[in-house]
């Protein structure tokens, strides 16, 4: 499970968007919300646009992997796809926050990276959140205001990219994600590889 968590437009959506395209081996986790959909965004696609009162039932039959309340909308994760990646043993990728990336190391017994990607600065943070234009200037306050919140988490990852340039920082999570897949107890068919080159006849 690969866990990419950021304030608002410091570039994880792009980072994940490019990771998705580049590797078929990875798949996006989408997240049921509440938050109303932005003109460029695909119901399924993106997230699941859920009503206040279909999150509700959601959450209450147990469907829900984790959820949390940001910028006065909630998100959450739904427990069967992931199940289902898992069992398969499919890698996983969730644009979660880090409410969601603790709970999600709570609840599951699954080994899980997690990278924070952060912004060059507050003032470029801003500058981007404006760029975007895809919400309004209140919102764009709100997500600035819980950018500070959101940084202050941190320390709660294994990786911590700063995304001066988005090649390079895009170049820094696949690194990344190339060396934790070579880990040794991520690897399980290692042992009868290695037994075969050791019984090897010269
Ligand atoms: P946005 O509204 O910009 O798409 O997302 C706002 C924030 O909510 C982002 O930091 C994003 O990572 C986070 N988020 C998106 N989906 C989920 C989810 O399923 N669970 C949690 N905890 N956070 C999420």
């Amino acid at each position: 499970m690969l866990v990419l968590s950021s304030p608002s437009g410091a570039g994880k959506s792009t980072i994940a968007r490019n990771l998705l395209e580049k590797d078929p081996a990875l798949s996006l986790s989408v997240s049921v919300t509440t938050r109303p959909r932005r003109g460029s965004e695909i119901d399924g696609v993106h997230y699941h646009f859920v009503t206040q009162r279909e999150f509700e039932r959601l959450r209450d039959s147990d469907a829900l992997l984790e959820w949390a309340e940001v910028h006065g909308n909630y998100y959450a994760t739904p427990r069967e796809p992931v199940e289902a990646a898992m069992a398969e043993g499919r890698d996983m990728l969730f644009d979660i926050d880090w409410q969601g990336a603790l709970q999600l190391k709570d609840k599951m017994r699954v080994d899980i990276v997690s990278i924070f990607i952060l912004p060059p600065s507050m003032t470029e943070l801003k500058a981007r959140l404006k760029r975007r234009a895809e919400d309004a200037d209140a919102a764009i306050e709100k997500r600035l205001q819980n950018a500070r919140e959101e940084i202050e988490h941190w320390k709660e990852y294994d990786f911590v990219v700063v995304n001066h340039d988005l090649n390079q920082a895009y170049a820094e999570v696949r690194a990344i994600v190339a060396a934790e897949r070579l880990r040794r107890d991520r690897r399980p068919g290692l042992f009868d590889f290695i037994s075969g080159l050791l019984d090897e006849k010269l």
